[in-house]
């Protein structure tokens, strides 16, 4: 008996020593080489199994995975090394199940075939739940179409967090993390959104171009409960909202908005809270900060600096509303509770903003206590639409701002603001301590967020980044210099003449100086109907050059251009002229200096001490986007310190149509000119020497105009600014502006001017 129990115990303890061992059960670690490898894996895998994905170029890789983990046994994808799994090509990444973490992977160099490149489900009926993705990096995974729209992060389900990612470039359009709550399985979630980098996204140009949207209006009665806290945006300046909330219960948390255009937009849903967030403007333009739109919102603590932003994207908004307005219209506020927030050196303070017929109900049974409003110099910043006495106002603390918006619960005081360890500013006196945001306030860094192992790049750095490189004169050797070489070179050319007899492609960004002592002394011909084409990644800036478009062939079309785009593109260009002179576009009925596709826009087009003449066609036409969508070709156009003499057609023609107000440019900017026989040619249709259609911002200001067909401004949405000052008419009617939209008589300013 005794063997036989020894026997039975033995046997008892292989078997479990098989059972805790067979490989049914025992967590596994499988490396994948190919996609192949990866579908079986993903098959069989169970909670507690990691899949490793080995490093290497994954190219045209829908990876999904449907598993179910367990609690302290998730289903693991990652990168054998973080950061060295490139997915590339038509690549997505779909998860549905439980406990699923994903990590490690970067998707560049392509784009999703689908409408997100990272789902949180798979397929409509199929979620996920208490799933993570983490460490992932998505750079520039751009649809190749502007307009060819996807999200680059959706989040479904429940209870899932997305967390120290890095996110940067989405150039086509689509909220680059939209958290959808299109059914009760994704409604009341509990997401978490924290730690990531939300890295740069350039101007879009139109609506759509959000980076972070949680709900939509159809939904946005239903609570969400999302915590979005510790991340780092980063020149998010895709359109006016760079947080469009859309739901009820969600908290903003300790966000840092680093020199990003636009708001944070409470647009839809109730209950949300805001707090602890911090914005750096750093003066940079349509800077803004919160916006405040229906019941029960919570605003304390959060920091705004440096904010120029004015209208719905000032620095603090509170929004007139609706009694009962269609769900997706604006809802009036009730019980907003703005508390400790300390806004410094920042342009505008709007209370019950947006007051009209429909907008008709102010903010009532609300409070503003506390806040602290500070500039350095005596300034104005407070602008009040309505009625805004249901707005009880508690011991707000003004510095240098000179005018309280209400007649109680303001306080003036004179105390310097000094600099904390935390690189916040602070009223020196104790006495304020209660006021504003507190001490123990600590914006995130960029170090903080994303992942460590993947650059941050400034996109801010576009032109002279590399050191110059000598081009002489001759055939083509402007030509050769050019075709190939890295963006941000700098090319100095020697006196003398060039010629060029096939158009140059620029697909990255260069700078054309002449070289020193040769101002003025470099003289380019071109044979061919266009000198520049750029392409995607090209920008063009040049400086002292002679160009004469006088030996250019007619083109088929019977349009020349100096300057053109090649094609539509993604991304945004350049075009920086100093210092030239342009003459003779003459060879051809139309011969422009810039010709654009539609869908291109130009971050920046800058003319300064230039001279151009004799051309028979457009300086700058930007007109491509005429479905009055919203839609335009350039940011910024500035032309200072230039002439203009003979042009045929117009020296600007500059289109933004339709009535969407999601966008801060087109923005216009004529200084010193002088502009001479322009616009006259007969195959002028326009009959206009400048027509600005809906641009946004409109300075001319001493410009002399002589002998030039007439000038119209058409005001189409928003409150477009004009200002036509100090300028000399001479032999032309006065520039007309014309209100088409609003009821307004006319709101552009016009002073100074002399008419001859
Ligand atoms: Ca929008």
């Amino acid at each position: 008996m005794k063997i036989n129990n020894n026997f039975f115990f033995k046997s008892l303890c292989l078997l479990v020593f098989f059972t805790v061992l067979s490989p049914s059960t025992w967590a596994k670690d499988i490396l994948v080489e190919n996609q192949k490898e990866y579908r079986k894996a993903a098959k069989k895998v169970r909670a507690g199994d990691t899949i490793i994905l080995k490093n290497g170029v994954w190219k045209d890789f829908k990876i999904s995975l449907v598993a179910k983990g367990k609690k302290n046994k998730p289903v693991t994808l990652k990168a054998e090394t973080k950061g060295k799994v490139i997915i590339s090509g038509q690549s997505n990444l779909r998860i549905a199940g439980e406990y699923i973490v994903v990590s490690g992977l970067v998707f560049k160099d392509g784009f999703s075939p689908s409408s997100e490149v990272l789902s949180f489900r798979r397929g409509k009926e199929n979620l996920a739940y208490h799933s993570r993705m983490t460490e992932i990096v998505v750079d520039n995974f751009n649809k190749p179409g502007k307009f060819d729209q996807d999200y680059w992060v959706a989040l479904y389900g429940k209870h899932n967090r997305f967390d120290h990612n890095h996110l940067s470039g989405k150039k086509n359009k689509g909220v680059t993390l939209a958290v959808r709550l299109d059914s009760p399985e994704s409604q009341e979630n509990y997401h978490r959104i924290d730690y990531n980098y939300f890295g740069p996204r350039p101007v879009f140009g139109s609506n759509g171009a959000e980076t972070l949207r949680i709900g939509t209006s159809k939904f946005s009665l239903t609570n969400a409960y999302v915590t979005v806290e510790n991340n780092y945006f980063d020149r998010c300046n895709g359109e006016v909202e760079i947080i469009s909330n859309k739901s009820g219960g969600n908290i903003y948390r300790n966000n840092v908005f680093f020199e990003s255009r636009g708001t944070l937009t409470m647009r839809h849903g109730n209950g949300n809270l805001v707090e602890n967030n911090v914005f750096f403007g750093n003066g940079k333009d349509h800077t803004g900060g919160i916006r405040v739109i229906n019941a029960n919102q919570t605003i304390r603590n959060n920091y705004m600096s440096g904010l120029t932003g004015y209208r719905f994207g000032g620095a603090f908004v509170v929004m007139n509303g609706a009694v009962n307005p269609p769900i997706n219209r604006y809802h009036q506020v009730k019980n907003a509770k703005i508390e400790n927030n300390t806004l410094i050196n920042s342009d505008h303070v709007q209370l019950a903003a947006g007051a009209d017929e429909e907008r008709d109900a102010p903010p009532i049974s609300s409070m503003m206590k506390n806040n602290l409003f500070t500039v350095s110099e005596p300034k104005e910043i407070f602008t009040s639409f309505d009625d805004i006495s249901g707005i009880d106002f508690i011991n707000n603390v003004l510095i240098n701002v000179t005018k309280a918006p209400y007649k109680t619960g303001f306080v003036n005081s004179q105390v310097d603001m000094v600099k904390a360890a935390n690189g916040l500013y602070y009223p020196s006196d104790p006495a304020l301590a209660g006021v504003g945001v507190s001490k123990s306030l600590m914006p995130v860094t960029r170090d903080d967020v994303g992942v460590m192992w993947y650059p941050k790049i400034d996109p801010e750095a576009v032109f002279d980044l590399v050191e110059s490189v000598a081009i002489t004169p001759g055939e083509n050797t402007l030509t050769h210099a050019l075709s190939s070489g890295v963006s941000g070179a700098v090319y100095e050319l020697a006196a003398g003449h060039y010629t060029v007899t096939t158009p140059i492609n620029l697909s990255r960004a260069i700078t054309l100086n002449a070289a020193d002592g040769a101002q003025n002394k470099v003289h380019i011909e071109f044979t061919s109907p266009t000198l520049f084409e750029i392409s995607e990644g090209g920008s063009l800036k040049m400086n002292g050059l002679h160009i004469s478009g006088n030996k250019s062939k007619v083109s088929e079309s019977g349009i020349n251009s100096l300057i053109k785009t090649k094609n539509s593109m993604l991304g945004n260009y350049q075009l920086i002229i100093d210092n030239a002179q342009i003459v003779d576009l003459n060879t051809a009925p139309v011969f422009n200096l810039l010709t654009i596709n539609n869908s291109t826009v130009a971050d920046k087009i800058v003319v300064t001490n230039s001279q151009f003449k004799n051309i028979t066609g457009n300086i700058l036409p930007l007109n491509k986007e005429i479905e009055d969508r919203g839609v335009y070709n350039a940011e910024y156009i500035t032309i200072h310190d230039s002439s203009f003499e003979n042009v045929g057609l117009a020296l600007m023609n500059v289109y933004r149509g339709g009535t969407d107000e999601s966008t801060f440019g087109p923005h216009v900017d004529l200084r010193n000119n002088t502009i001479k026989n322009v616009g006259l040619a007969s195959n002028n249709t326009l009959k206009k020497s400048i027509i600005l259609h809906g641009v946004q911002v409109t300075n001319l200001f001493s410009n002399t105009v002589t002998n030039s067909a007439p000038i119209l401004i058409n005001h189409t949405v928003g409150e477009p600014y004009t200002k036509i000052i100090g300028n000399t008419f001479e032999e032309i009617t006065f520039p007309v502006v014309k209100e088409l939209v609003s009821i307004k008589v006319d709101t552009a300013e016009i002073r100074d001017n002399k008419q001859i």
